[in-house]
């Protein structure tokens, strides 16, 4: 059938739901069988249209959820774990993740307080807090109604090495700080859930640590990276996008997406634009606003990665980050 990948006893039935309104094109979950053991890698998300989907494939590769022996999640974003609180209240199917995610998806300790102290900060000290109004109001509301968005069941942890269901775990931080991938090593098969897309796309996230500090993605992405570089990974089963077996091609599209990216940031700061908004209404326009969140995120990873390479440093001025060229 169309799209399984099957290769010494071991089968993966993608279940891509397409998607319009993001340019991410689809939201994928795959089926791995390895001999009679099925596991599924990431949930989709929340939603009819997509349940529906969702069982549909699974009634075209005549498998059953019962079947399905447990639910790995690379990572803790709501477009991976759609389904799981519907799918453990029918089924007793045990839920895996990394530590960092299990924290998140179960709201654990002061997660939600800590995330909303530290975006409140964030935003604040890169002067951006009017564009983030909407988002602010949004994780007020989640910390107010955590039941309604954490995970129902436990969540059983994975740690880097480990050996489930014929998948072997490796940690590949950068995307989000919880990001796993999940290896097939026999076939050279990787299940890579947002860390690493077709395109090229580099999306790693501004986040925190447990402490509440934040995180440099890019540096974390590009370290994750080499992991899986020059490796003798065939497939490439991504969290968005198309499958894909051009590891390496897609890995040096990333990088030198990244670099031009940062010449670019350096470009408009040393054109004198030096606090976030200014660098990102230069490079981006009226779509800084637009687009935000992901935005604003690109611009301070990218500011991160200038500062660690010693191309740019930043002051405190007026009680907000301004950045310059260094030695300017
Ligand atoms: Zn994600």
């Amino acid at each position: 059938m169309d799209g399984i990948i099957e290769a010494s006893g071991k089968t993966v039935y993608p279940i891509i739901f397409p998607v319009n309104y993001s340019s991410l094109g689809s939201i994928n979950c795959y089926i791995y069988q390895n001999r009679n053991e099925y596991t599924l890698i990431d949930a989709g998300i929340k939603g009819e249209e997509f349940e529906q989907f969702f069982y549909q494939k699974l009634s075209d590769y005549r498998i059953e959820m019962k079947q399905i022996k447990r639910i790995i999640l690379t990572h803790f974003h709501e477009d991976h774990t759609g389904l799981v609180n519907k799918l453990t209240k029918e089924y007793s199917i045990p839920i895996y993740a990394s530590q960092i995610a299990i924290t998140r998806l179960k709201c654990e300790g002061e997660y939600l307080q800590q995330k909303l102290t530290f975006y409140q900060e964030l935003y604040k000290q890169y002067g951006v807090t009017d564009f983030a109004v909407e988002r602010l109001t949004k994780m007020e509301n989640t910390l107010r109604n955590k039941e309604k968005v954490m995970l129902q069941s436990a969540i059983l942890q994975l740690e880097e090495g480990q050996q489930i269901g014929g998948l072997h775990v490796i940690a590949v931080p950068g995307h989000s700080p919880d990001s796993i991938g999940l290896l097939d090593k026999e076939n050279g098969w990787l299940f890579a859930g947002d860390f690493l897309l077709a395109s090229g796309m580099t999306n790693a996230l501004i986040d925190h640590d447990e402490a509440g500090i934040i995180i440099n993605p890019l540096m974390q992405y590009i370290e994750s990276i080499e992991k899986v570089r020059h490796s003798s990974i065939q497939y490439v089963f991504a969290g968005h996008e198309a499958v894909f077996q051009n590891l390496d091609d897609v890995i040096e599209k990333s990088l030198s997406k990244t670099e031009y990216k940062l010449q670019k940031l350096v470009k408009k700061i040393s054109e004198g634009h030096q606090t976030a908004q200014a660098i990102g209404e230069a490079i981006y326009g009226p779509r800084f606003a637009k687009h935000f969140i992901f935005i604003i995120s690109e611009v301070i990873g990218l500011t991160l990665l200038a500062q660690e390479r010693g191309i740019i440093e930043r002051h405190w001025q007026e009680e907000q980050w301004i950045f310059q060229l260094k030695n300017d």
